[in-house]
């Protein structure tokens, strides 16, 4: 029969793209992992620089002459 000769062949082809697929997801998976550990990096390391508004005590993410929440012009580095 045919059939139970091309069948192997059919699994064997369906064996590679199921790897295929299965590498590609893996790869997608190391790809997320790495940006939550960035994320995390980012979160855990203090040393990313801060600024705080010392009139309004407000966190801003630059170095603004003027605090965007206030107006102050009271924006200094976190230390
Ligand atoms: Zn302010």
């Amino acid at each position: 029969m045919p059939l139970t000769y091309r069948k192997p062949g059919t699994s064997n082809e369906l064996t590679l793209i199921r790897v295929a697929i299965q590498s590609q997801i893996m790869s997608l998976f190391s790809d997320v992992g790495r940006k939550v550990e960035k994320t995390k990096q980012a979160l855990t390391d203090g040393k990313q620089e801060e600024y705080v508004c010392v009139s309004c005590e407000e966190l801003v993410d630059e170095d603004y002459e003027y605090c965007p929440h206030c107006g102050e012009e009271t924006v200094e580095p976190v230390t």
